[in-house]
């Protein structure tokens, strides 16, 4: 029998990975990441020199690369052909073109059903995307939309580059965020949106703890609900 899923949705920035990995630990569920497939796919994209904004070629690669996810503990590992490239799978080249990759249908249609698949496990499961809630899973009994102003994603996103030994650039991650809202939430397949039966949490003034103890006392009266 399949157990419980918990559908995460919401933009960039909003510390939605890292509170769905946590939720996960925390429930002792499975976490699956569905935006690492979207950005394999734009990595097989891009590695075949195929132009992202080409929809016809675009669904070509996607109908015919061979890739898999390896569930792991500390984080899934994604394989491209046999090759591991979870690592590469979040560099800028990919975080560039990922947008357009995953507004052609060819590419929806394959995740989708992978997601669904994969989502079929014994125990509890976390599943994080843009369209979990609405396409993917849309029986999920919690269903959570996270959000946060663009200005407070941007400044995350700019701290954790600085972090990381990239340069200060908070007007140029704003840019960006802007540009991935809008394109992923203009798209017409699947636009990202709060599923009308969503929780939506406001994460810009909550400590990445206080939205894990928000989200763990709505599954909490969610599962007593269902009993
Ligand atoms: O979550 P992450 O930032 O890794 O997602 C990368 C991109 O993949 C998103 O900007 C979006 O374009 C796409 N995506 C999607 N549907 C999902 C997950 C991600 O279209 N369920």
């Amino acid at each position: 029998m399949s157990g419980v899923a918990v559908a995460i949705d919401g933009p960039a920035g909003t510390g939605k990975s890292s509170v769905s990995k946590r939720l996960a630990q925390a429930l002792g569920a499975r976490y699956l990441d569905t935006g690492g497939m979207y950005r394999m796919v734009t990595l097989a994209v891009l590695r075949a020199g195929v132009d992202p904004a080409d929809a016809d070629a675009v669904a070509r690669v996607a109908q015919s690369v061979r890739m898999s996810v390896d569930y792991h503990p500390d984080g899934d590992r994604y394989f491209l052909a046999g090759e591991d490239v979870s690592a590469e799978i979040r560099g800028d080249q990919v975080t560039g073109a990922v947008s357009a990759v995953s507004s052609v249908a060819a590419v929806r249609t394959r995740l989708v059903a992978l997601q669904r698949e994969m989502a079929q496990t014994p125990g509890n499961v976390v599943v994080e995307g843009r369209d979990i809630g609405t396409v993917v899973l849309p029986d999920a009994p919690l269903k959570i939309f996270l959000t946060a102003s663009a200005e407070t994603r941007a400044r995350r996103r700019n701290d954790q580059n600085v972090a990381a030994g990239l340069p200060d650039d908070y007007d140029g991650v704003l840019a960006d965020v802007r540009r991935r809202d809008h394109l992923d939430s203009t798209r017409t397949l699947s636009p990202l949106r709060p599923a009308s039966d969503a929780v939506t949490v406001d994460t810009s003034d909550l400590t990445e703890q206080q939205v894990i103890d928000q989200l763990l006392e709505l599954v909490k009266q969610r599962s007593e609900a269902l009993r």
